[in-house]
């Protein structure tokens, strides 16, 4: 305790929690030099294996995988006994760790962290403890743990039971003996899980209160899989590479088969592989798209509830056994021992919470709707105030009186999961906007840990002091975290991944869920680009290169990885021919379009001769329909009917309009000004006979994606000049509609994003000639852009032509006529159009399937003002 009047003791760093992550910050920080001081309020090092000593408690993740791996000599000297080891072996192992490399000297145990305060003058948190010993120090590291504050029960009457009460996180030291009781086990997550087995093998009555169901795989415990310990004898440096640079922790052979296309016997048998060999990543891998299909995850769902239907007898209990609410993996799975098993005991029984809510707990037992249970002992699993409930239990005060609690009120917002604007020198361990609970987490913490040492040094070396991320990388990594769940199934779930557990939290997706090894990589990035989004401050002075780190949809990164891995040859390196071959290819490869409700392919006449055109009819409501025509996309040169297909289609079934997609005449054959004379053509034919194709008379519209889009905005001129027909709007998706191809966006997004500079030029010098460019036919920005239909424009972030045609949307409206812009941020030029693949376009052509519906206002005119700029 601190003698009155006597400064505080000063570290360079203080670290909360003696867990895992704790005690491989001590060691990294005293190997740079740094002072250090850890505060646990536990008596032992351990963490969550200090706390959870509940019967049955283990690691999820095999032992192989589930340790250190920072020093090879630790792991020569230290064997596992089992597959999945018990929590009384892990706690021995990091006992041994603590003992091996001497930290428990820098450990004050019994010593719980009240608050910590950020003082600016000095440049130095104050750190108040339990103990009453204030310490000082410059660098203040959460080490707290993801899983370490016990969410209570909740349940009213809890303090009334005057049995034994137990909480699995929270367990006696000496054990408990629940031989001849009556027990019930309220909860039926991993922990009540692991322990319902054990503990029925005791009680005389075993009651298990479930309100959620939960999937739980066979762990198949015993030895240690004798393939992974072969890979590591062999190549212990090769194995823990690849799994840092794995997806979840643990190198696991990603898959790329479908669900939703396998046949049968390939689900069948995938599934019975993974089910045989006991482990969650296989579980959770069986299909590449079941964390992001609803119809791949109903696959492995349903073979999941098979299985727990043929384990349980009872088939009352098997059903209420069986998750139904909740998509698998969105909660966190389960792996047990003879878990469901466990219920055809004569002694043990399910008590559905959903058809029997508790009323109250009482002083002999549980009263439930319509029946009452008396019990020796209460066992709480009832789960964890997950990834942020240590964090904000302290009260941590950052720059200007900001609380975390406060900044966090609408869930937590942090760069990296590392640190978070506001509080200078506030690093944390697994915080949330990190991948933490979603992987292998000995190799999540190794890599903070690692990359907070790495930070320390480099300011040191600098001759630096303080580090704090900027409000703008900080909201740009807040809105990837978001993104990369967002093309997910997760954030649809119930679950603790999202708060939803503890009453009052904000409900957010925590975790990073874009991969261990994409983690990693945005991690090395920031560091390689200087600290990107960080302001670091020093006697030196201070420097900040402020940016975001990812702003491209993840989806849309991984298409461009894989195409880069194909290493395809420029388009405009090839000859004409070669160039549509390779387009037509690649269009073999597409999973299957939406459904319509009829495709017909016919000719319409054209300027040059018959123009082919392919009819797509909404399946719903019966027609007649409004009818938008529509023109593909390929730089004049390259498409047809099917390359925009998928899109066409996608469109018709989401705006319940008649999609008529025009082939016009493409160059180099047939120049500028060509296909805008055939797009004009087109309308005038689809308006004359429009009743005869299911529209309705005067409703028409126009759309069209890049090039497509320049002929459908040159077709609303030219039906403007000639006074018919009527155009009841204009979507414009990523148009061509200037030949400057000097606009910033062109530098910018020039190469690497598929539509490049030089191919804009290449399809320019094939389409039009220089003098011909800036013919309004050919640039439609240059052109009267008065009284034209209401249009939307899509511009992508990552195009050469973004600016050109947010260009135009102003430019409209500056002229009186109503544009809206939808931005699709993150995206590409042509990622908006990859239906079926980029899954974050999704929304974005939901978007424009309303834009189309405004067009045609219910039981308006064509004329009249759309809905959305009403
Ligand atoms: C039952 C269970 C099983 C698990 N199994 C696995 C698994 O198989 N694989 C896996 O990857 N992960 C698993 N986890 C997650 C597990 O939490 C991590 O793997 C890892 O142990 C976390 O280590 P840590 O040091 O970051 O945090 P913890 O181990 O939680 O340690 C944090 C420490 O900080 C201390 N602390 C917190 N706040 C304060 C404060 N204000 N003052 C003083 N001390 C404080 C706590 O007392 C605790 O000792 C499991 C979690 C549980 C609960």
């Amino acid at each position: 305790m601190n003698q009155p009047n006597k400064a505080p003791e000063q570290f360079d760093a203080v670290i909360v929690g003696a867990g895992f992550s704790g005690l491989y910050m001590l060691r990294r920080l005293r190997q740079l030099g740094l002072s250090a001081r850890i505060f646990d309020s536990a008596d032992d090092v351990g963490g969550t294996w200090y706390w959870n000593r509940y019967p049955g408690a283990r690691c999820d993740i095999p032992t192989t995988d589930y340790a250190y791996s920072f020093d090879p000599g630790l792991e020569k000297d230290w064997a596992w006994s089992e597959k999945y080891a018990t929590q009384p072996e892990i706690l021995d192992y990091l006992r041994f760790v603590a003992d091996r490399y001497g930290l428990r000297s820098g450990i004050d145990f019994s010593t719980a962290v009240l608050s910590a305060r950020w003082d600016t003058q000095d440049r130095l948190w104050t750190i108040q403890t339990d103990r009453g010993a204030q310490v000082r120090c410059r660098y203040y590291i959460m080490a707290s743990g993801c899983l370490s504050a016990p969410k209570s029960p909740d349940i009213d009457g809890a303090d009334r039971f005057a049995g034994q009460v137990y909480s699995t996180s929270r367990w006696p030291h000496e054990g408990a003996d629940f031989t001849g009781q009556r027990v019930a086990v309220i909860g039926t997550g991993s922990s009540g899980i692991q322990a319902i087995p054990v503990i029925a093998r005791q009680a005389s009555r075993l009651t298990v209160f479930q309100r959620t169901p939960n999937f739980s795989v066979p762990a198949r415990n015993g030895a240690a899989s004798a393939d992974r310990l072969k890979q590591l004898a062999d190549d212990r440096d090769a194995y823990r590479h690849a799994a840092r640079w794995s997806r979840a922790g643990m190198p696991v052979e990603p898959t790329d088969i479908l669900g939703v296309t396998a046949s049968d016997a390939v689900r069948r048998e995938r599934f019975e592989g993974a089910w045989e060999q006991g482990e969650l990543f296989a579980i959770l891998g069986i299909f590449a798209d079941q964390g992001i299909n609803p119809a791949s995850n109903d696959i492995v769902a349903g073979l999941i509830r098979e299985k727990i239907r043929s384990a349980v007898n009872d088939p009352q209990t098997a059903e209420a056994l069986c998750p139904k609410d909740h998509y698998f993996g969105t909660k966190r799975p389960c792996l047990d021992t003879d878990y469901f098993e466990t219920y055809n005991l004569p002694h043990v029984q399910l008590v559905d919470l959903r058809s029997q809510p508790i009323t109250s707990i009482t002083e002999h037992g549980i009263d439930t709707v319509g029946e009452s249970f008396d019990f020796d002992a209460i066992v709480y699993a009832t789960g964890f105030d997950a990834m942020t409930g240590a964090l904000t239990a302290v009260a941590v005060t950052g720059r200007d009186e900001l609380s975390l609690k406060e900044k966090w009120a609408a869930g937590p917002s942090t760069y990296l999961g590392l640190m978070t604007a506001g509080f200078p020198n506030f690093f944390m361990v697994t915080g949330p906007g990190s991948p933490s609970v979603l992987s292998n987490m000995t190799v999540s913490i190794e890599q903070h840990v690692d990359w907070i040492a790495g930070c320390l040094a480099y300011l040191a070396g600098e001759g630096l002091e303080t580090i704090e991320p900027t409000a703008l990388a900080e909201s740009g990594w807040d809105q990837h975290v978001r993104d990369c769940a967002a093309i997910t199934l997760y954030p649809t779930a119930n679950s603790w991944y999202m708060g939803a557990n503890v009453r009052g939290k904000p409900q957010v997706f925590l975790p990073y869920i874009g991969g261990v090894d994409t983690y990693r990589r945005a991690c090395d990035d920031v560091v390689a680009q200087g600290y990107l989004g960080f302001r670091l401050t020093g006697p030196g002075g201070e420097r900040c290169r402020d940016g975001v780190i990812r702003s491209m949809q993840p989806d849309v990164a991984l298409v461009l990885e894989a195409m880069a891995e194909m290493g395809l040859p420029a388009l405009e390196t090839l000859s004409v021919a070669d160039a549509r071959a390779l387009m037509v290819a690649s269009a073999q490869t597409r999973p299957p379009a939406p459904e319509v409700g009829e495709v017909t392919d016919a000719v319409m006449p054209g300027p040059g001769g018959d123009l082919p055109y392919r009819l797509y009819r909404p399946a719903e409501p019966e027609g007649p329909h409004p009818v938008v025509v529509y023109f593909h996309g390929g730089g004049w040169v390259l498409g047809d009917l099917d390359s925009d297909d998928p899109l066409c289609r996608d469109l018709c079934a989401r705006s319940g309009t008649v999609v008529v997609s025009v082939n016009y005449r493409h160059a180099p054959e047939a120049r500028f000004p060509a296909a805008a004379l055939d797009a004009f053509a087109a309308v005038q034919w689809v308006h004359a006979n429009a009743s005869a194709l299911g529209g309705i008379g005067g409703q028409l519209a126009v759309a069209g994606w890049s090039a497509g889009a320049n002929i459908a905005a040159v077709a609303c001129q030219l039906a403007r000049d000639a006074g018919a027909p009527l155009i009841a709007g204009q979507l414009l998706i990523s148009p061509v509609v200037d030949s400057d191809l000097t606009r910033p966006s062109y530098a910018e997004n020039g190469d690497g994003y598929l539509l490049t500079t030089a191919l804009m030029r290449w399809f320019w010098d094939h389409y039009a000639d220089q003098a011909d460019r800036a013919d309004v036919r050919a640039a439609p920005l240059r052109g009267d852009l008065r009284d034209l239909p209401p249009a939307c424009i899509l511009t992508a972030d990552y195009d050469p032509l973004r600016d050109e045609g947010m260009a135009y949307a102003a430019a409209l409206k500056a002229s009186g006529t109503p544009a809206r812009h939808v931005r699709a941020r993150g995206h590409t030029h042509t990622s908006i159009t990859m239906v079926g693949v980029v899954i974050s376009g999704a929304p974005l052509r939901a978007q424009l399937g309303q834009a189309l519906r405004d067009f045609f206002p219910p039981g308006g005119h064509s004329s009249s003002k759309p809905h959305f700029l009403a």
